[in-house]
Formats: C-alpha cells, sequence, structure tokens
C-alpha cells in the first residue's frame, strides 16, 4: 500500500522514491563524519566560489566551523567530480590548524619573504591535500544518495 502522505518525504522517510533528495551541504556532512570531521559545522555560502575554482573553504579561526563556496556550475558536474572536490576542501578543513600556524609564522617575517614563503605554502598545502583527496575520495559515496 503506497504512502498518501503529500510532504514528499513520505511517512517512512527514505525508502523507495519518496527518500528526499541529498543536498550539498547534507552530502558534505556525511562525507566529514567519514572523515573524521564529525566535530565540524560546514556552511554552504550563498556567495559563489572564485572564477576558476570549483569551490573553496575558509575554516574560521579557532573555530570547527567552515564556509564552503561552490561554483556557479556545481549542480552540472559529474558525481565524481563533485565527490573529489568536497573531499579536496575537506582535507583542507583536516589541515586548518596546521595551515594555520605555518600562516602566523609566516607573518613574522619580513614583507618580501611573507609574500614568498605564503606562495610557497599554498602550492606545497595544494599538493599535499590534492594527493590525500585523491587517495581518499574513491572510498566515499558518490552525491546525491537519500538522507
Ligand atoms: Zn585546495
Amino acid at each position: 500500500m503506497g504512502c498518501a502522505c503529500t510532504c514528499g518525504t513520505g511517512i517512512l522517510g527514505g525508502v523507495g522514491v519518496m527518500a528526499k533528495k541529498e543536498t550539498t551541504v547534507e552530502y558534505t556532512r556525511k562525507i566529514a563524519v567519514a572523515m573524521g570531521l564529525g566535530g565540524w559545522v560546514i556552511e554552504e555560502t550563498a556567495d559563489p566560489a572564485s572564477e576558476g575554482c570549483l569551490a573553496e573553504i575558509e575554516p574560521t579561526y579557532g573555530q570547527r566551523h567552515a564556509k564552503l563556496s561552490l561554483c556557479k556550475e556545481w549542480d552540472e558536474l559529474p558525481k565524481e567530480e563533485q565527490r573529489n572536490t568536497i573531499v579536496h576542501e575537506l582535507v583542507h578543513v583536516a589541515l586548518a590548524s596546521l595551515t594555520q600556524l605555518s600562516y602566523d609564522i609566516v607573518e613574522s617575517l619580513d614583507e618580501g619573504a611573507v609574500k614568498a614563503s605564503r606562495a610557497a605554502l599554498n602550492l606545497a598545502e595544494e599538493y599535499v591535500v590534492d594527493a590525500i583527496a585523491e587517495a581518499w575520495a574513491p572510498y566515499m559515496p558518490l552525491p546525491g544518495g537519500g538522507v
């Protein structure tokens, strides 16, 4: 016997075609928990990511909170690319305290050294984050599952 409920989720929520579509924030939360980052709150901003970026994440200093920005074309990206990008951004979250520490140390240098060191740190961080994310992403579910 079918469900007569019109709320969109069905009385038995999560059963078959009546399941609610998973949002990116819900998906990100699920992946964060799987990556051991369940204590973090990831908030999606209304502002799109910078031109040329699929997504960006900005951890809030001193808090287990981060703001996630997605590119304007996010919903059209292949699910694998969405998953890999979310894992990549969450690796940045996992490394946030080390990143902040390295930036704090660099800020104590003279102006010319700060600029060169920050650029080198950004590049080094991206290499490490990409390597970790590429290894981790295939073990994570794809977006679009029910919640
Ligand atoms: Zn990155």
